[in-house]
């Protein structure tokens, strides 16, 4: 399948393009996902994997934390690193108390397999009530064997008491669908549902510490202005296995920083947009006939494409390119006052408890004062495009450093906080004591010449 169809509020439709990117294609595919589940599975065990079937229930603890779970068949499986991949509700995350979830964006889906041949995606924005936007959206999936995915889904903050809106309203749209002309028939029985949760824009869930690392839906990795997290969870995963075979002892302060990097820029921004637009149904109704107005919907429907599916870090340049950058260059300022930002600079600043647990420090324990490790996270000291950042070898040289990561490559624009929301990079440093910690951290940053498109600054 190639561009999707996109249906906001009225019975206008934009079609929002797929463009082939420098990391993407200009397609993708469907199939169902029980297939493609089983595909993944066979790959692990190729790859080596040991299947082990099993729920499992019990965290078992030791000193340094989660060291692996008693299993519904009363076994034990214990491991160095605990990597939780189960889902939204991660029993691993609630045992190693990583979520708060008086912080988590909730959202929760339905969908079902409908007889019926459909070419191009839909997505639907709907208004059950006139003047009110349903707080989700509904899709239309194509599928294979003549059967195409139709479902809804809606966001709910921190309440997860409304889910069951996603059954309730499931027939009234289907009846839209058929309204809109994108669904030939009424199903003649209410098709089987599948629900599940989602766990959105990262907020809530601390996603490492000391041993334990968590992946995907655990992570809360699904955007919040699409629902997807295949993707993510795919990618978080892979980064988590690498980050364990890089060293253990270090694995949750690496993988913390490739998801402080990769998706904390994107998911901070729409994590409080999403939280914004559940509280103003009104007004997004009035967005959203603005924005499929056609003049204004053909501008930007590019831009929009790239920018809400988080494709513009591997996009081709091109002018729908600039306007996602642009809404990404826009989203941190207009976000930059609200409590979901706020949680995502104290999840990630050095000196939160958050990155402490990243860190592998306890933050009850009374000797932490004294732990001898710390990270700093840099950005650039002006807007422009970064050229280069010689330096990077001074920097590790200097004694007590660890390590060091660039996150951004050379060629890509950057900005200042608190307008941007990109790190540059992280530096690593453990020694004996915290000074001697913060000392190597700042000998080694003052090491990195950050260039910006020509001229040279030495921070
Ligand atoms: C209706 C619906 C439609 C969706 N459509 C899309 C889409 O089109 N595209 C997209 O990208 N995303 C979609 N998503 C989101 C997507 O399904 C998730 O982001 C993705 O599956 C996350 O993968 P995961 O491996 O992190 O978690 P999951 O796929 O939830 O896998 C977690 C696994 O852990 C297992 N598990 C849980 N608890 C335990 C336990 N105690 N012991 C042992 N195992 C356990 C579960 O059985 C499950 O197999 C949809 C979600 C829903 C609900």
């Amino acid at each position: 399948m190639t561009d999707s169809v996109i249906f906001v509020v009225s019975a206008e439709s934009v079609r929002l393009p797929s463009f082939p990117g420098r990391t993407y294609p200009d397609h993708a595919m469907a199939m169902p996902r029980a297939r493609f589940d089983a595909i993944l599975r066979d790959a692990a065990l190729a790859a080596g994997a040991e299947p082990v079937t099993g729920r499992v229930v019990d965290p078992i603890r030791s000193a340094n934390g989660l060291q692996g779970f008693m299993r519904s068949d009363g076994r034990r499986l214990r491991a160095d690193v605990v990597i939780g991949a189960d889902g939204a509700l991660s029993r691993v995350a609630t045992a190693a108390s990583l979520v708060d979830p008086s912080r988590v964006l909730w959202g929760f889906a339905v969908s079902a397999y409908v007889e019926e041949l459909v070419r191009l995606p839909h997505i639907v924005m709907w208004e059950p009530e006139p003047w009110r936007i349903f707080p989700g959206y509904g899709w239309l999936f194509p599928g294979v064997d003549g059967y195409a995915n139709v479902g809804l889904g809606l966001g709910l903050r921190a309440d997860r008491s409304g889910a069951v809106a996603a059954t309730d309203w499931f027939d009234a749209f289907i009846d839209h669908l058929r309204r809109l002309g994108v669904l030939s028939r009424r199903p003649s029985r209410r098709p089987a549902l599948r629900g599940g949760w989602l766990k959105m824009g990262m907020i809530g869930t601390i996603a490492a510490r000391r041993r334990t690392l968590l992946v995907g839906d655990a992570a809360g990795l699904v955007n919040p202005l699409q629902g997807e997290g295949i993707s993510q969870a795919m990618r978080s995963g892979r980064a988590a296995a690498e980050a364990v075979l890089a060293g253990p002892d270090a694995a949750a302060t690496r993988y913390s920083a490739f998801l402080a990097a990769t998706y904390a820029p994107f998911e901070s921004v729409t994590a409080a947009a999403q939280s914004a637009m559940l509280k103003r149904p009104r007004l997004v109704s009035v967005l959203g006939r603005v924005l499929t107005a056609p003049v204004l919907s053909h501008a930007l429907r590019g831009g929009w494409s790239i920018y809400w599916n988080d494709l513009l870090e591997g996009a081709a340049p091109s002018s729908a390119r600039n306007i996602a950058s642009l809404v990404a260059l826009a989203g941190p300022a207009a976000t930059s006052r609200g409590r979901t930002r706020r949680w995502f600079t104290e999840a990630m600043s050095l000196r939160s408890s958050s990155l402490r647990h990243a860190l592998g420090l306890p933050a009850d324990d009374p000797t932490r004062e004294s732990a001898a490790s710390g990270v700093m996270m840099f950005t650039s000291p002006r807007a422009g495009v970064l050229e280069g950042m010689p330096g990077q070898d001074e920097a590790r040289a200097v004694p007590g450093i660890a390590e060091l990561e660039i996150t951004i490559a050379s060629g890509r624009a950057v900005q200042p906080l608190p307008e941007g929301d990109r790190y540059l990079g992280f530096l690593f440093a453990r020694a004996g004591t915290p000074e001697e910690v913060e000392g190597a951290l700042r000998a080694a940053h003052s090491q990195l010449e950050i260039v910006i498109a020509g001229v040279g600054s030495r921070r």
